[in-house]
């Protein structure tokens, strides 16, 4: 039995050869800046002009000649009014000038004076209870961005608040990379749909369909166009028409299930019939069997059922893969050092991503229960701890922590 099985891959191994096969997809569009988010930069975005635009004020108060403030500081005349967007006059020798926050600093002031450091002194008058130095709360032009530079680049995923600065240099459309479109399947005849079938109601040996679900919702995270296939169909003939029929319309076909060693199931040979098929054993827990392919001009990606297994060989080989195709340039999550507040006294010859999450201490807890069957340790994390092979932990040993915000952004 132990002959016939292929050897284990290391991760990055495998990684690195799915990565090759990633080309960036042809084709981009003009999306809204609103719904550009998590969406892939297809161009390097410069900016025509400064942020801010105009050297401003971050106060309400005035704008003053520090010298002049200085000279008769006692109390000086108020020549006119700023709110924010208005184009003020020069400011007018030995007076001052009433501003807001954001608007803009007249020709001639130095800096501004904040409302708390004045008192009213008559009409138009104001006293100043300290002298200013040049420059303070005057906000400079362009000193979030300058004119001329790249301020988001091309393989950049839109954040939140890169949609932001997006807009603040005029963009109210990005052109980005179009989105992949994925056929997802879920192969088992033990699996049934929550919805259609009652918890009652089960037959024996049954579970719900639970890769569905996260599994759509980790694509559309990643903004793939999915089309849900549900269940494999359970014969040969079906699952080679669906499998055919998905090849023709999508970059990348992800199964989950039946690809196990010497399992039976349909989606194997059916692939193996259409186009490619290599099983890989990938020496990481939980994980391990998993399959690349082709039909046609679509990639195929088996993943493992176990539901731990699918989660995490989704966000460690399937996610960057995505990624990739959109011309991301960040495509590893970015792990920290953290000490484990746990104990993991048996080490595993493969690379083990543990379930864990942060106390309030700045230490990892570990969840008990760490099965590849058991979802509730993916809930209940806020990250994986990725412990080589080999290497047993003790209490307050550094580990490398991947938290799952990264890995599902
Ligand atoms: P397999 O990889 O098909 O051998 O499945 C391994 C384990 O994962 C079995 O216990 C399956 O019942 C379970 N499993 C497979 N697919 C799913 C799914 N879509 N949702 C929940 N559990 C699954
Ligand atoms: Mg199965």
């Amino acid at each position: 039995m132990n002959a016939t099985r292929p050897p284990l891959r290391p991760l990055d191994q495998a990684l690195a050869e799915l990565l090759s096969h990633a080309q960036l997809l042809a084709g981009t569009e003009s999306v809204s800046t609103f719904d550009a988010g998590r969406r892939v930069l297809a161009r390097d975005l410069v900016s025509p002009l400064q942020v801010p635009p105009n050297d401003n004020s971050s106060m309400d108060g005035y704008a003053v000649r520090c010298a002049d403030v200085a000279a008769n500081g006692e109390a000086l005349r108020v020549s006119q009014r700023i709110p924010a967007g208005a184009s003020p006059e020069p400011l007018e020798p030995g007076t001052v000038a009433r501003i807001f926050t954001g608007a803009p600093v007249p020709a001639g002031a130095d800096a501004i004076v904040m409302q708390e450091d004045t008192e009213p002194a008559g009409e138009h008058v104001v006293r100043f209870l300290r002298t200013p130095q040049p420059g303070e709360w005057i906000r400079r032009s362009g000193e979030d961005v300058r004119a001329g530079s790249v301020v988001l680049a091309r393989g950049e995923r839109l954040s939140s608040a890169a949609l932001g600065l997006a807009a603040s240099i005029g963009m109210g459309e990005l052109e980005v990379v179009r989105r992949p479109r994925v056929a997802l399947f879920s192969t088992g005849d033990e699996l049934v749909m929550p919805g259609e079938v009652a918890p009652a109601d089960m037959k024996p040996g049954a579970i719900y369909n639970s890769n569905r679900f996260f599994l759509s919702e980790l694509l559309r995270n990643l903004e793939c166009e999915v089309s849900d296939y549900g269940i494999v169909p359970d014969d040969r003939e079906a699952t080679v028409g669906a499998l055919a029929h998905a090849s023709r319309s999508s970059d990348l076909i992800l199964t989950s299930g039946g690809v196990s060693v010497g399992e039976e199931d349909h989606v194997k040979p059916a692939v193996q019939q259409l186009g490619s098929l290599d099983l890989w054993q990938i020496a990481i827990k939980p994980g391990k069997p998993f399959a690349y392919g082709r039909i046609g001009d679509a990639h195929f990606m088996g993943l493992p059922g176990n539901p731990v297994s699918s989660f995490v060989t989704f966000l460690l080989l399937v996610r960057p893969f995505l990624l990739k195709l959109q011309g991301a340039t960040q495509l590893a999550p970015r792990a920290v050092d953290m000490p484990a507040h746990f104990e993991w006294p048996r080490a595993d010859r493969r690379r083990e991503f543990l379930r864990v999450r942060r106390n309030g201490n700045g230490a990892l807890e570990l969840f008990p229960n760490q099965s590849s069957g058991v979802l509730t340790s993916v809930a209940w994390a806020d990250g994986l701890v990725d412990n080589p092979a080999g290497r047993t932990i003790a209490l307050g040993d550094t580990v490398s922590f991947i938290p799952l915000a990264e890995l599902l952004a």
